[in-house]
């Protein structure tokens, strides 16, 4: 990968002139079945761009209550799009439709017009479990047929596409727009895409320059991503090792794993005893990483400097502090 970058052949960008960025853009877009696509920095600025380019300010989103576009975003829906997300409980859930259908009101001078949809596959508060293509269908179709737009935050995509044994355009036919992240599993050090129509792209390339993230010679990190999608088939490495990881680790007594949610490169634990904090510090020392999902959640992930190795000494030390 940093022989790729060294190597790149690069143009300013902002001018639509850098041709690997150009070639990322094609490759990308293709993968998911879209017109278009755009390279930014981060999943972040997908996300946000995307939702600037569906709505108008005081429209209504309505999302996930644990999707990352609402959860982890700054609040930058309001920040930026000046939207109001509805947060859906359960709405990445096979009640998802119901739950739709629910919080979708009719028009009425009290409410905000609401005007997109996100979601979330694979769902990374969810575990990291796969909406299945036909929930994501179901809900398309009540989007579709109450004039909203569909946006996928769609980070780990290819994890979903590769643990489903199905190509990642079965899902993402059910959006309008796409974002999916070159960094996580697939190692890339930067970037992630957005995908859909060209005018929908057309003006998501407006609004990434307005954030800050038209970037010049972009070709370096462009190379690195065109890397990074050769890494899809591997995918199911990091799975494997998250279950070998999950069926250790639900054996011990200060853990408790639904493993049946266990099905791409996350692991959520809840901590039977401990807190999360003190599960995290206490791994921390011995070299074995996880975050906070909540006072009792811990979040574990599976990724390409992970081997097996890795995951027999973590469960070493699993079982030796936590019993
Ligand atoms: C990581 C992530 C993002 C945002 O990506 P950044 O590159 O960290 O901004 C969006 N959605 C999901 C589900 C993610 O896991």
């Amino acid at each position: 990968m940093r022989r790729a970058m060294a190597r790149a052949e690069v143009g300013d960008d902002v001018f639509g002139e850098d041709p690997t960025v150009i070639r990322l853009e094609e490759e990308a877009a293709s993968l998911v079945g879209k017109e278009a696509a755009l390279f930014v920095p981060s999943g972040t600025m997908g996300n946000q761009a995307a939702v600037l380019a569906h709505t108008e300010r005081g429209d209504e989103v309505v999302a996930d209550a644990d999707a990352h576009v609402y959860y982890y975003e700054v609040g930058s829906p309001a920040m930026l799009a000046g939207v109001q997300i509805r947060p859906v409980h359960r709405l990445l859930s096979p009640e998802g439709v119901d739950r739709l259908k629910a919080a979708l009101r009719p028009p009425d001078i009290h409410f905000p017009r609401t005007r997109l949809l996100c979601l979330e596959n694979t769902f990374n508060r969810g575990g990291g479990t796969v909406v299945p293509a036909e929930g994501m269908a179901a809900l398309y179709a009540l989007a579709k047929e109450r004039g909203l737009a569909v946006h996928l935050d769609g980070a780990r995509i290819f994890n979903a596409a590769v643990a489903s044994g199905i190509p990642a355009a079965a899902f993402t036919r059910y959006c309008d727009s796409v974002m999916f992240c070159l960094s996580k599993g697939l190692a890339a050090p930067v970037g992630s895409l957005l995908a859909g129509t060209k005018a929908f792209i057309e003006r998501a390339r407006k609004y990434r320059k307005a954030l800050g993230g038209g970037m010049r010679q972009a070709g370096v990190l462009a190379a690195a991503g065109l890397v990074a999608l050769k890494r899809i088939p591997e995918l199911a490495g990091d799975h494997h090792n998250a279950r070998v990881l999950a069926e250790g680790l639900a054996a011990l007594k200060s853990l408790k794993i639904d493993l049946s949610a266990v099905q791409t490169n996350i692991i959520v634990a809840e901590t039977v005893g401990p807190t999360s904090a003190e599960v995290i510090a206490i791994l921390g020392e011995r070299g074995v990483r996880c975050v906070a999902f909540g006072p009792q959640l811990v979040r574990f992930v599976t990724h390409k400097d992970v081997n097996r190795d890795d995951i027999a000494y973590a469960l070493r030390v699993a079982r030796g502090v936590l019993g």
